[in-house]
């Protein structure tokens, strides 16, 4: 069905632009109005959501006309699904969906990125989305935690490829593990046997070879025979709980992610943030954790017949309401010193870190300036530090404070946990 399944969808976009912005009952200031990067980077209708529905109708209309001009506004997308939350605050439309089938389909017609297909290729050899350099397990060196495709544990903990590689943040694998373990949580990893979970890939467009990681994964964490996944990184997160569950793959696992689980590990008395860290901190909600992690909704029905949108059942639709959004604020929270400062865009309504969709490799400049945009969100609170729960929100936003000489200081939420449990 791919992309004529939403013409319908397509079809109905009025051409109000409200998903350009935070919704007028919602926006706190002409300042960070705006909730699209794509849109308000390259200023014209085409790179918002709404452009993109009127692409995608036009082109099952009259038919696909690839011009390089198409290929930059589909590029030019971090796929974070703002858009999407700000159109269904009024609307019940699909508007991420069509967008993700309109990506699917130019990759199925070859009309690829040619960073993503190299991205594409080292998964297909090397089963990570990231370079490769040395073992995945070896940033878990001298920690003596378990095996979990040979031992038995209650709870699987999966690093992803970007933590398991990268040199500067496999210290996120670090802090999570040491947190599990002075909590006394049963866990244990996949190490060198852990597979990519392959949610990026299916946000490139690649739906194939995000399935085949979807199988891949499954039977491995079939294979441990835990009941319960711990994530530290939000895609893997999301992949695994959502994209898993929209392949029909996910059964009755549970998925959480470790901003999710900390603070039930907190209420449990398992763990106790003790140590005063005093610091000025603001809270970024990565994409994949909050809007796009919000839990999927399996519909079957018919439309009937008429000249609105009438399905029977009603559709229910995800408007990035039900991602995770308090726990990470109350784990800061719970930390001694830490004072927490919202920035004006915040929870469904953040703004993107700029590495979605495959942006940070295919458009490295428009990831940059959309971090950038975010840094100085941040240091209009008066925050010394701005915290995240995902790997490549981190590592773009690093990269971004180094470019542009910024005093804020970056960290993983799990970073001031584990100082804080010292
Ligand atoms: S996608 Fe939704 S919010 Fe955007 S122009 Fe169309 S109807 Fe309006
Ligand atoms: S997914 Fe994000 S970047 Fe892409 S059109 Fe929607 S809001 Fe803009």
């Amino acid at each position: 069905m791919g992309l004529e399944q939403y013409k319908g969808d397509m079809d109905m976009c009025c051409r109000c632009s409200t998903c350009k912005f935070v919704p007028m009952q919602q926006v706190s200031g002409f300042q960070y109005a705006n909730v699209c990067p794509s849109i308000s980077k390259y200023d014209f209708h085409s790179y918002s959501g709404g452009g993109r529905l009127n692409i995608g109708a036009s082109m099952l209309k009259n038919g696909f006309n690839y011009t390089h001009k198409l290929l930059d506004i589909v590029y030019n997308c971090q796929m974070c699904g703002a858009c999407g939350v700000s159109c269904n605050y009024a609307m019940d439309m699909e508007v991420m969906a069509p967008i993700t089938e309109f990506r699917i389909k130019c990759v199925k017609d070859g009309k690829t990125h040619p960073a993503l297909d190299k991205i594409i290729a080292g998964l297909r050899k090397n089963d990570s989305m990231v370079p490769v350099t040395g073992k995945r397990g070896d940033w878990a060196a001298g920690l003596n935690l378990k095996d979990a495709t040979k031992e038995k544990v209650d709870v699987l903990y999966y690093v992803g490829c970007l933590t398991s590689y990268d040199k500067k943040l496999q210290k996120l694998a670090r802090s999570t593990a040491k947190i599990l373990q002075k909590a006394g949580v049963d866990f244990g990893i996949a190490g060198d046997a852990e597979t990519s979970s392959g949610g990026a890939a299916y946000e490139m467009g690649y739906e194939q070879d995000a399935l085949d990681q979807a199988k891949k994964t499954m039977a491995l964490i079939k294979q441990t025979g835990v009941k319960t996944v711990v994530a530290s990184g939000a895609e893997d997160y999301q992949a695994i709980k959502v994209l898993y569950d929209k392949f029909k793959l996910k059964g009755d696992l549970k998925v959480l992610h470790i901003a999710q689980y900390i603070p039930q590990l907190i209420k449990e008395g398992k763990l106790e943030p003790k140590k005063n860290l005093e610091l000025a901190v603001t809270y970024h909600d990565p994409c994949h954790l909050g809007r796009l992690g919000e839990p999927w909704v399996h519909w079957e029905g018919k439309k009937v017949p008429g000249d609105r949108f009438v399905f029977d059942p009603p559709k229910v639709y995800r408007r990035g309401t039900h991602g995770i959004y308090q726990q990470p604020r109350d784990v800061l929270k719970s930390i001694p010193g830490v004072k927490l400062t919202e920035m004006p865009r915040n929870k469904e309504y953040a703004w993107c870190c700029g590495a979605g969709g495959g942006v940070c490799d295919s458009n490295p400049e428009f990831a940059q300036w959309t971090a950038k945009e975010r840094i100085e969100e941040a240091e209009s609170t008066g925050a010394e530090a701005l915290v995240t729960a995902c790997p490549k929100c981190e590592k773009t936003f690093s990269a971004a404070i180094e470019a542009n000489g910024s005093r804020l200081k970056v960290y993983d939420i799990v970073e001031l946990v584990e100082q804080a449990i010292e």
